[in-house]
């Protein structure tokens, strides 16, 4: 996107308005059958439309998406955007999927494919640098350019998420449209993360705006919220609850031997050692002000570690200075978040935090959350599934899935809340917070094991430069 975005205007312009003939099948290929495929795709393009259409599928919306198969009925959203077989003997260039991938998702409700956009970009580019003509575009300016790019991914088959027979993109693109007029106004706020997300190509309907309420309505994005929600596990480790909880009580006496012998009835080791530093680090009283360092070095870290980082199976958790290798790999401007989990070599969940001192700044918290929409959407444009994103303010902590839901919509969906003990009277708080730690800690696994990239029709347009627009 930065190439695109760098080079000049009437290219720019042009390949947009071509953009819509890359519109390619949805496929699932493992990671070495993606390297031996990627050339096969720029050929195999028209065969792919040309056969299907013999096939008489998928002519109605140029969709080589499989149509759905069953008709949504009120108040259910389906799924047929991820439909579990988006592989279709279409054509003879369809790679067969790995045997891997044909698994159960994690995101059993969420599957997708993702993109040979790179491919596309350079082949579209490369033909609309030779075919430009410059005097008609010279005046776009860059707000336009913006809008160009922002508008330049478009669904274009209403069956894939409905919800009371209403396609809920098509209420995005809506909502889209009042971000663009809000950008256009200058009236974008960091306060109102969502509205500036919606511009990026993620809904965020757990943060509702004014505005996007205005499009939705609060009964429908109720509806939505619902319908991502996800069911988290009850802790099954009848043992570890009664051990933890016994800890606690002990602690609340002030009697931190008993306490930590208590924790030996917690067998998951990683839970135990987590419980123990805090019975032994935690005090019952609150400490004076707190940086932000001191909160995730003493108590961010230890439960992010505990959930996340496995040395053994090279899962790594880096609270780093160092910028997002995903966005570096697709030329987009990096940026650094205070947390990432690294699996193999490849990024997998990111995180912000926020220390007590600047709680209550909504425009510092409202631009984290973007920024680490940012970092969710050059993983998921890779061609991951799910992203885990995480956000500490202070005491607690936001675990959502960056996901994508249809074509140019991914979404951030909130999993669940968790707590930052900074005093012992907060132990209990992080135990009931296991449910949603357990996600966290089973969505990386899963994307360890599953690391093979998805190939997507599509990307999201990268909006680094938004910042200058909002307030
Ligand atoms: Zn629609």
């Amino acid at each position: 996107m930065r190439k695109l975005w760098n080079s000049n205007r009437a290219a720019v312009r042009k390949y947009w308005s071509e953009h819509e003939l890359e519109d390619i099948q949805y496929k699932n290929i493992s990671k070495s059958a993606k390297r031996s495929s990627r050339l096969d795709n720029a050929t195999g393009e028209y065969q792919l439309r040309n056969s299907l259409q013999k096939l008489g599928e998928g002519t109605q919306h140029q969709s080589l998406t499989p149509p759905s198969s069953s008709p949504h009925s009120a108040s259910v959203v389906t799924n047929s955007d991820i439909s579990p077989t988006p592989y279709s003997p279409m054509s003879p260039t369809t790679t067969r999927p790995s045997k891997k991938r044909d698994r159960e998702s994690f995101e059993s409700s969420d599957h997708h494919a993702a993109g040979i956009q790179d491919e596309l970009n350079q082949k579209y580019l490369l033909k609309s640098s030779n075919s430009a003509h410059s005097d008609d575009s010279l005046d776009l300016d860059e707000t336009d350019e913006l809008v160009a790019m922002i508008t330049s991914v478009r669904h274009k088959d209403c069956n894939l998420w409905v919800l009371d027979d209403s396609c809920v993109t098509c209420m995005t693109d809506k909502y889209k449209e009042a971000s663009i007029r809000a950008l256009r106004a200058r009236e974008l706020k960091k306060s109102e993360p969502a509205d500036i997300m919606m511009l990026a190509g993620t809904f965020a309907p757990w943060h509702p705006t004014p505005m996007m309420e205005k499009v939705f309505s609060k009964n429908i994005l109720k509806k939505i919220r619902d319908s991502l929600s996800k069911k988290l596990e009850p802790i099954d480790d009848q043992d570890a609850d009664m051990s933890i909880l016994l800890s606690i009580r002990h602690r609340a006496n002030n009697k931190i031997k008993e306490a930590v012998e208590a924790l030996n009835g917690v067998k998951d080791l990683k839970l135990r050692l987590l419980f123990q530093q805090i019975v032994e680090e935690l005090s019952a009283g609150e400490q004076g002000e707190m940086s932000e360092e001191t909160l995730i070095a003493n108590h961010v870290s230890p439960i992010l570690r505990a959930f996340t980082h496995d040395p053994e199976l090279k899962i790594f958790a880096h609270f780093p200075n160092t910028n997002s290798r995903a966005q570096t790999q697709q030329g987009v401007k990096p940026d650094r978040p205070d947390f990432k989990v690294v699996a193999g070599n490849k990024e997998v969940a990111f995180g912000e935090v926020t220390g007590p001192s600047q709680r209550n700044d909504r425009n510092k918290n409202g631009w984290d959350l973007y920024r680490l929409a940012r970092f969710g959407t050059a993983v998921l444009n890779q061609g991951t599934e799910v992203v885990p994103l995480v956000q500490v303010v202070a005491g607690s902590g936001t675990i959502y899935r960056h996901i994508v839901k249809d074509r140019g919509v991914m979404v951030l969906a909130e999993v669940g809340v968790f707590s930052v003990p900074t005093t012992t009277i907060h132990m209990g708080a992080l135990l009931a917070s296991l449910p949603a730690l357990n996600w966290l800690r089973d969505c990386i696994k899963w994307l360890d094991d599953h690391s093979e990239s998805l190939i997507r029709s599509w990307t999201a347009a990268d909006l680094a430069q938004l910042k200058k627009y909002v307030q």
